[in-house]
């Protein structure tokens, strides 16, 4: 039995290679949703640091490497993961629903593969999904 780093599940059997890093191994599962993610992705634009503009970015938007190490260079990140990284200084504060507590949000990127990055807005540490209201 194995857990994948990608969903915390556990598995059995063959595990993917996920293409964020080309080396984690991941459960079947998650394997396929990448690719499938990485399909869909092969039609989108994805900006460059000449072209991604932090202040019209939309959730979803697709960046390259260069921009995450960009940001990242500017100050130490918040998180930084295989798959996921969050500039250091927080953005904002907002109420968390299941806590009903105020916690910062850290500008968000995901990796989604072949050294390409997805956008993810202004998100709770270690998360990447929008939480500015
Ligand atoms: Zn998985």
């Amino acid at each position: 039995m194995k857990i994948c780093p990608s969903c915390n599940k556990p598995y059995d059997g063959h595990p993917a290679i996920s293409r964020k890093d080309d080396r984690t191994r991941i459960c079947p599962d998650c394997g396929l949703r990448e690719a499938l993610e990485a399909y869909a992705n092969v039609f989108k634009v994805v900006y460059t640091e000449n072209t991604f503009d932090v202040e019209n970015a939309k959730i979803g938007d697709l960046v390259t490497q260069g921009v995450v190490e960009n940001f990242m260079n500017c100050m130490p990140p918040a998180s930084m993961r295989y798959d996921c990284a969050q500039l250091g200084e927080p953005y904002s504060h907002e109420r968390d629903p299941e806590t009903k507590k105020y916690r910062a949000t850290f500008l968000t990127f995901k990796c989604v593969g072949n050294k390409t990055w997805e956008y993810c807005g202004h998100c709770f540490r270690g998360e990447n999904k929008e939480r500015r209201s």
